[in-house]
């Protein structure tokens, strides 16, 4: 590392702002010990195996009432499969009550690769030579933006940074600016343009005043994943030495985001660091600590699997790797302890593999994603995927329009509605009308409105036959839900269809 970034580096961490959340005593949320023991405990090995006990637990989250860990540790030991079968058909009806047959789909987008850290599990970590990187110039997210946008007809980005000065809070802001007012045209709908109109972040942790700028610059979600919640795995995985060594400061970061604003948080744990049963344990407490102490829960929850990556041995190496079962069930328990929370499913996994885990409660997935730098305009008929130019490699590069259709044939509305953070539905706003179940109409109709619009500007044929299916049944049940705003609906669905665009309620 150069003296100029490890000097940055020395100076990023402000030990107040992580302090000032410690409970009594000096401790975090995080209790490693009692976790364990929780996952081991007589008592709730006992509970797993009591169907009648297992079954109130399932109750319980079907009336959309988060989980006490120790009623999550009760799930994460069941082993009788007819009890998972129960629990994952539960997870599926959570998801609906919550956000009825939506999903929503985004791409992300790479804007530095540069990092001054070293978490053995990535590619893009300082010390591994083998991938070339860099930092896009306006004019470069510009030209992505074309592409995303007017080609593929995305709405939403995960914008994403590695930890860097040259990519430091400055540089955030103005790309996310950028992007907001990049107005794009769609090239195949002359006289037509488009835009993204939501930009979320994932990015390394910030000091409250820095979050308060990105805030300010709009963005959507702000998402840090805290890799794995078990301390001595943590300090095993992320060299003390680095930035990112810092346990608390990243644990703290949506509570310094909560506190500068910004209301959409995204925590994630990236699965096959450590015993995959301890990570939804660090999720749900986390969760609940957010919920308690500032009254909103995290907007999404994410669970990234380890990929390989370019000479990055690590990640076979390590003896926490979770397979496809594991995995269904980390993602069934965390649906029934977390309801109110999205669940973002990336492109990190295959497709079938996507296929047969999106009943379990998956409301985000990515699509036609490449992670490369520069990556959406350099695809153009070359390979999409170069592992010395990315941080891991996608198991899933489908086009948006093939996913949109997979999901239309499985029953799903695909919604391009960026509505909610756009006219003040977030935060504890949103989770007051996820609970009441309000915030699902308005959803709902933009959805329709969204997918329509989409379906116009961007669709194969295939894929507007399969959506069609979808939209005449979601307006018929408009016209039963909310007959009260079903004429407004309608004028905004019939001007969608003859042009008119980003009608929202
Ligand atoms: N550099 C920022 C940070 O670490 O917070 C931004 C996030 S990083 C570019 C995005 C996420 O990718 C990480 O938080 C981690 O969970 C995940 N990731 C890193 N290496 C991975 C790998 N080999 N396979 C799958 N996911 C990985
Ligand atoms: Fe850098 Fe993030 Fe990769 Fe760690 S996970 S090396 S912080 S880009």
């Amino acid at each position: 590392m150069s003296t100029e970034s490890s000097s940055w580096a020395g100076e990023r961490i402000i030990p107040g702002q992580i302090d000032k959340y410690l409970n009594a005593g000096g401790s975090d949320f995080i209790p490693d010990g009692a976790i364990e023991d929780q996952l081991r405990d007589k008592s709730i090995i006992n509970a797993a195996g009591d169907k009648a006990r297992v079954r109130e637990i399932i109750a319980k989250s079907l009336s959309i009432k988060g989980l006490e860990p120790q009623e999550t540790a009760v799930l994460l030991n069941v082993r009788d499969p007819e009890l998972w079968i129960e629990m994952e058909e539960a997870a599926g009806k959570v998801k609906k009550t919550v956000y009825d047959n939506r999903i929503v789909t985004f791409a992300p987008l790479y804007l530095s690769t540069a990092c001054v850290n070293n978490c053995r599990y990535c590619g893009l970590r300082a010390d591994n030579h083998s991938v070339s990187r860099g930092v896009l110039t306006l004019d470069e997210v510009r030209s992505e933006i074309e592409i995303l946008a007017g080609k593929i007809g995305h709405k939403r980005l995960v914008v994403v940074y590695g930890e860097h000065p040259k990519s430091g809070i400055d540089y955030m802001v103005e790309t996310v600016e950028t992007i907001y007012k990049t107005r794009v045209p769609i090239p195949h709908r002359p006289g037509r343009d488009t835009a993204i109109r939501r930009v979320n972040v994932n990015a390394a942790p910030m000091t409250i005043e820095e979050l308060g700028r990105l805030g300010k610059a709009g963005l959507g979600t702000y998402q840090v994943f805290q890799e794995t919640y078990h301390k001595e795995t943590y300090g095993a995985v992320h060299p003390p030495s680095t930035l990112k060594g810092n346990y608390r400061w990243r644990l703290y970061c949506m509570h310094r985001a909560l506190e500068a604003g910004i209301d959409d948080v995204g925590i994630g744990a990236l699965f096959g660091l450590y015993d995959w049963r301890f990570e939804v344990m660090g999720l749900v407490y986390h969760s609940l600590e957010l919920e308690n102490r500032f009254g909103i829960g995290p907007h999404t929850v994410s669970f990234p699997r380890l990929e390989p990556a370019e000479n990055t041995p690590f990640v076979n190496q390590s003896k926490y790797t979770v397979d496809d079962a594991d995995f269904r069930k980390a993602l069934t328990v965390i649906r029934l302890s977390i309801p109110h929370a999205g669940m973002i499913l990336t492109a990190r996994e295959n497709a079938a593999l996507r296929k047969s885990l999106i009943p379990l409660g998956i409301t985000q997935t990515d699509a036609s994603s490449n992670i490369g730098l520069g990556a959406y305009n350099k695809a153009k008929g070359e390979e999409m995927q170069e592992s010395t130019r990315q941080q891991f490699i996608l198991g899933d590069t489908r086009s948006l329009d093939d996913v949109v259709r997979e999901y239309a044939k499985m029953g799903y509305i695909t919604s391009f509605c960026t509505a909610g953070y756009r006219c003040g539905r977030t935060g504890e706003c949103i989770m007051d009308s996820l609970r009441s179940g309000a915030e699902g109409k308005f959803c709902k109709l933009n959805a329709v409105i969204t997918f329509r619009e989409w379906l116009n500007d961007f669709a194969s044929p295939e894929t507007k036959t399969a959506g069609e299916i979808v939209i005449n049944k979601e307006i018929e049940e408009l016209k039963e839900k909310v007959p009260k705003v079903f004429d407004t609906f309608m004028d905004y669905y019939n001007r969608t269809v003859t042009g008119e665009r980003d009608l929202y309620f």
